[in-house]
C-alpha cells in the first residue's frame, strides 16, 4: 500500500471507529456480546497489541537512531546549538500555548454559573510530579539499562548522545561501530514501516473502544470547557504553528499540515506522544525531508519536554475551576500558571493522562482546589487524544524549523506531494 492510500485507510478507520463506537455507546452497550465480547475483548486486545508494538519500537529506535544522528553530526558544538534551539522553541511555544488558552478562557469564561451538583464527579488523587531538581538529576542515568527498561526518555537521550559523541572520538573503531548502527537503523525503520501497515486495524479498534466506553452525558455540563479547549487547540495547531513555520523557515505550511495527518491520527488514537515517536521520526525524515541527525534528537526530546496541547488544557482548566469555585485569578496568578505549566511539561513523560498530574501542580501553585480536577475527568480522555495530536505536531514543527535553520532539510522531499 503506498503512503497516500495508507493515510486514507487510517483516516477512514478513525472515522468509522468513531461512528461505530458512538452507536455502540448509545444503543448497544447493554448487550454482553457488544460490551464484553467485542469492546471489552476483541477491540481491547487488538488495540493494546497495537499500542504495545508501537511502544516496543520506542526505546530501540530512539537509542539507535540518536546514536547514528549524533555520530553523523560529528561535532559537539553543533549538538549544543541544536539543543539550545530545541529548548528555546519548545519552551517558547508551550508558554505561547498556555497564554493563548488563558486569554481565550478569560474571554469566554467557561464554568461561570456552573452547577456543582450537575456534574458527574469522579475521584482523582494526583500522583507527585517530579521536582525540577530531581528532573535535572534524573537526566544522567545511573543505570542506562534501567532507564531503557523503564522507558525514561531524557536519560535515554543523554546516554545515546554520549555514545554518539564517543563514537566520533574513537577514530577507526568508532567508524566501524557507526556503520553497524546505521545498518541497525535501517532495519528498525523497516519495522516501523511494517507496523504502520497494521495501523488501520489498530486505530479502528482503539477508537471504537474509546468511543463505545465514553459516556456522552458527561459532556453536557462541561460543554463550554470542552469547546474552549478544542478551539484553543485548533488555533494553536492551525494558526500558531503556521505562522512560526512561515516566519522561521519560509516553508509551505499546507504541505506540513497535510503530511502530518498520519502522525496526528496515531497520536489521537494512542493518546501518547511517546508511543508516537517512531511514526513521528519516520514521517519527519522520510516525508518532510529532515535529516536523521536532527529528527532523531528533537522528536524524542519534544515528546518529553514539549506539550503545547497539554499546556492549553491546563490554562483553560485553571480558569474553569477558578470560575466554578468563584475564585478570582490575579495577573500574578496568570503568570504563575504560564510558568508552572511550561516547566511542568519538561519533567513529565508523554503518556496518556499525564496532563492531569501536571494540572494538579498548576492548581497547587495558584492555590486553587485540586479536587476541581474531578469535575473535568469525564471528558479528559477525548481531550487527551486531541491535545496529544497537537503535542506531536509541535514536536514536528520545531524539528522542521530547526532542521531548516541548520541546513539539514531536503526541500525536494518536503515539497514532493507524492512522498
Ligand atoms: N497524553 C499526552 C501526551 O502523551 C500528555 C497529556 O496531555 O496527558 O502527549
Amino acid at each position: 500500500m503506498d503512503s497516500k492510500k495508507l493515510t486514507t485507510a487510517i483516516l477512514l478507520a478513525m472515522l468509522i471507529g468513531g461512528i461505530l463506537g458512538g452507536v455502540f455507546n448509545v444503543f448497544f452497550m447493554e448487550y454482553a456480546i457488544i460490551s464484553d465480547f467485542l469492546v471489552g475483548n476483541v477491540f481491547h486486545v487488538i488495540g493494546q497489541i497495537f499500542i504495545s508494538s508501537l511502544k516496543m519500537l520506542v526505546v530501540p529506535l530512539v537509542f539507535i537512531s540518536l546514536v547514528c544522528g549524533t555520530a553523523a553530526l560529528g561535532e559537539i558544538n553543533k549538538l549544543g546549538r541544536l539543543g539550545g534551539k530545541a529548548l528555546l522553541f519548545y519552551l517558547g511555544t508551550t508558554a505561547l500555548a498556555v497564554s493563548l488558552a488563558l486569554g481565550l478562557a478569560l474571554i469566554v469564561a467557561p464554568g461561570q454559573g456552573f452547577d456543582l451538583g450537575s456534574a458527574e464527579v469522579q475521584s482523582f488523587t494526583p500522583k507527585e510530579a517530579p521536582s525540577i531538581a530531581q528532573t535535572i538529576i534524573n537526566l544522567v542515568p545511573d543505570n542506562p539499562i534501567k532507564a531503557m527498561a523503564e522507558g525514561q526518555m531524557l536519560p535515554l537521550i543523554v546516554f545515546s548522545l554520549l555514545i554518539g559523541i564517543a563514537i566520533v572520538m574513537a577514530g577507526e573503531a568508532g567508524k566501524r561501530v557507526e556503520q553497524q548502527f546505521n545498518d541497525y537503523n535501517a532495519i528498525i525503520m523497516q519495522l516501523v514501516v511494517i507496523l504502520m501497515k497494521l495501523a488501520p486495524v489498530g486505530v479502528f479498534c482503539l477508537i471504537t473502544k474509546t468511543f463505545a466506553l465514553q459516556g456522552f452525558e458527561v459532556f453536557k455540563p462541561l460543554l463550554s470547557y470542552f469547546f474552549v479547549v478544542t478551539a484553543a487547540l485548533l488555533i494553536h495547531g492551525l494558526v500558531s504553528y503556521s505562522i512560526l513555520l512561515k516566519i522561521f523557515s519560509g516553508l509551505n505550511v499546507k504541505t506540513f499540515l497535510k503530511k502530518m495527518s498520519e502522525v496526528q491520527i496515531f497520536a489521537f488514537s494512542t493518546a501518547s506522544s511517546n508511543a508516537t515517536i517512531p511514526v513521528n521520526i519516520k514521517n519527519t525524515e522520510k516525508r518532510l525531508g529532515v535529516d536523521n541527525s536532527v529528527a532523531s534528537f528533537t522528536i524524542p526530546l519534544g515528546a518529553t519536554i514539549n506539550m503545547d496541547g497539554t499546556a492549553i488544557m491546563q490554562g483553560v482548566a485553571t480558569v474553569f475551576i477558578a470560575n466554578v469555585y468563584n475564585i478570582d485569578l490575579s495577573t500574578a496568578d496568570l503568570l504563575s500558571v504560564i510558568l508552572t505549566a511550561t516547566l511542568a511539561s519538561v519533567g513529565t513523560a508523554g503518556v496518556p493522562g499525564v496532563g492531569l498530574i501536571m494540572l494538579a501542580m498548576v492548581l497547587n501553585q495558584v492555590g486553587l482546589p485540586v479536587e476541581g480536577i474531578a469535575l473535568i475527568i469525564g471528558v479528559d480522555r477525548i481531550l487527551d487524544m486531541m491535545r496529544t495530536a497537537i503535542n506531536v505536531t509541535g514536536d514536528a514543527a520545531g524539528t522542521v524549523i530547526i532542521a531548516k535553520s541548520e541546513g539539514a532539510l531536503n526541500q525536494d522531499i518536503y515539497n514532493n506531494p507524492k512522498i
